[in-house]
């Protein structure tokens, strides 16, 4: 069996953001060689998540509102603003999770068509965030 490791990194411009690292997971299968197995995408980071979703502006625009609106930004609810400011997107990360995995199938991702991998940020900008990318199979 192959175990191939990948690391992407990039930085975000908002507080709330959603980047499809889509592309970025295809070519790590493509250059890992695997043809079945399954690919395992990680954000190593406690403020922000991965999900799969349609690339559409307008439905990426209503889950950034929907994540607002449920985690509650600057909250004085949340114990943890009173050493840090961040806790809705503890919450956030918590809620979606920071990874996702997909069958790798005849060296393709199985993902359905309106199935783009997104990076969620919900702690930016930041200059230093990573997506690990692990592929694992024949
Ligand atoms: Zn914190």
């Amino acid at each position: 069996m192959k175990i191939y490791h990948h690391t992407v990194r990039f930085s975000t411009n908002a507080q709330f953001q959603l980047i499809d690292v889509t592309r970025m997971v295809e070519e790590a299968v493509a250059k890992s060689g695997v043809l079945n197995g399954i690919v395992l995408i990680h954000a190593p980071h406690a403020t922000a998540a991965i999900m799969l979703n349609e690339h559409e502006e307008g439905l990426i625009n209503d889950i950034l509102d929907k994540l607002r609106d449920l985690t509650e930004p600057g909250s004085r609810r949340w114990r943890h603003n009173m050493i840090d400011d961040n806790a809705h997107a503890h919450i956030g990360s918590a809620i979606i999770g920071a990874e996702r995995i997909i069958p790798v199938i005849n060296g393709r991702i199985a993902r359905g068509t309106w199935q783009n991998i997104f990076f969620v940020e919900m702690d930016g900008p930041r200059s230093n965030r990573e997506v690990v990318i692990t592929v694992m199979g024949e």
